[in-house]
């Protein structure tokens, strides 16, 4: 048998994906657990149904009514010309590092991070520079200026609240990152709904700083991975700079519709942040009771170690039959909050572990 002719850069790799294990209590990808209230579920589906019959025509290629509901959504003075949505935040990423990075050209990031960030480059043909964090996972202003000058990447990212440390990023930080980088800072606020009282979010930074991205999704706290549906903020510029990279109708109608129909419920949806955010805090204080090491969260899972193998202790929680993730950090492992049955499961098989 003759090997295909794959790039010499992705030869050898492993698709990504976390093992997709039929569990009772799946706490793995960060998902929410709750499922849509029918309130919303009746509310996609008219919207679906009022969609169908025009499936035989292309999708509004630019979006426009889905990026003027989530300018809305997101406040700060938006309007559908500073917003951007793809199918996931990563699809967005993609295109960022298809416009601002590809060959000859590097992107940064702070491992441990998300670890989606250095295969987009691959794939998108950047080079990548794994940046450094204090021994807690901190970033420190000194620090991040200190890299981004020694190695002027073309693209920055910044995960704030940071996956799968789960902590967000102080502000001055993002802005030392913003003053220094010759490039785009691509700050990810995948979980920002879940942030602590008190953690702003970037998006406040945006007036003034027109290389600032700050990318979002609706995978996480509004419930909605399994539509795929991503976005981005920023200045007009980017957004008109990733239509040169962007497939035409890239996002289905049916997509479209049904981001629309959830944004216009997004009260309803984000209900269940709240409770997932009691569930986030009683694992910090119960795995801490414990006498484990516990990061400070601002998203929807905890990162807890630090055990001496951890591959030896996410498979004695799958015995239990928990699922958790193994990030590949040494040590530590990941946990989502789930609802209060899935936390309560989670705690108590490791109350018998320890
Ligand atoms: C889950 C996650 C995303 C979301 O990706 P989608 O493609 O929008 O589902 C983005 N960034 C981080 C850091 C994540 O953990």
């Amino acid at each position: 048998m003759t090997a295909l002719p794959i790039r010499d850069e992705l030869r050898g790799m492993s698709p990504y994906g976390a093992p997709q294990l039929s569990v009772a209590v799946r706490l793995n990808t960060n998902e929410n657990s709750y499922p849509l209230p029918d309130e919303v579920v009746t509310g996609v589906e008219k919207a679906l149904s009022a969609v169908l019959r025009d499936l035989n025509r292309y999708p509004d290629r630019d979006a426009v009514a889905l990026r003027a509901d989530l300018a809305s959504y997101l406040g700060h003075e938006l309007t559908t010309a500073n917003v951007w949505a793809a199918n996931g935040s990563n699809e967005v990423q993609q295109q960022l590092l298809q416009v601002f990075g590809g060959p000859g050209r590097v992107a940064l990031g702070f491992t441990p991070a998300y670890s989606m960030h250095p295969l987009l480059a691959k794939a998108t043909g950047t080079g990548w520079i794994d940046g450094q964090r204090g021994d807690e996972f901190e970033l420190t202003v000194p620090s991040v200026v200190a890299q981004l000058e020694a190695h002027r990447p073309d693209v920055v990212f910044l995960c704030s609240p940071n996956n799968p440390t789960g902590t967000a990023l102080p502000t001055e930080v993002i802005e030392a990152a913003l003053d220094t980088a010759p490039g785009m800072v691509v700050v990810d606020e995948a979980y920002v709904e879940f942030r602590r009282p008190g953690t702003p979010s970037a998006l406040g930074l945006l007036p003034g700083h027109p290389r600032l991205v700050v990318t979002r999704t609706m995978s996480k706290a509004f419930a909605f991975a399994g539509a795929r549906v991503g976005y981005l903020a920023a200045d007009p510029g980017v957004v008109d700079a990733v239509q040169l990279v962007r497939l035409p109708y890239h996002l289905s109608a049916l997509t479209q519709a049904a981001a629309r129909a959830a944004l216009a419920h997004a009260d309803v949806l984000l209900a269940t942040v709240e409770a997932i955010k009691a569930q986030r805090d009683r694992i910090v204080a119960t795995l801490r009771g414990y006498g484990l090491t516990v990061a400070d969260s601002d998203a929807n899972f905890v990162l807890f170690g630090r055990f001496r193998d951890q591959k030896a202790v996410w498979q004695a929680l799958l015995v239990r039959d928990v699922l958790v993730r193994d990030v590949g950090l040494p040590g530590w492992l990941r946990v989502t909050a789930g609802t209060e049955a899935e936390t309560s499961a989670f705690l108590k098989a490791m109350g018998e572990l320890l």
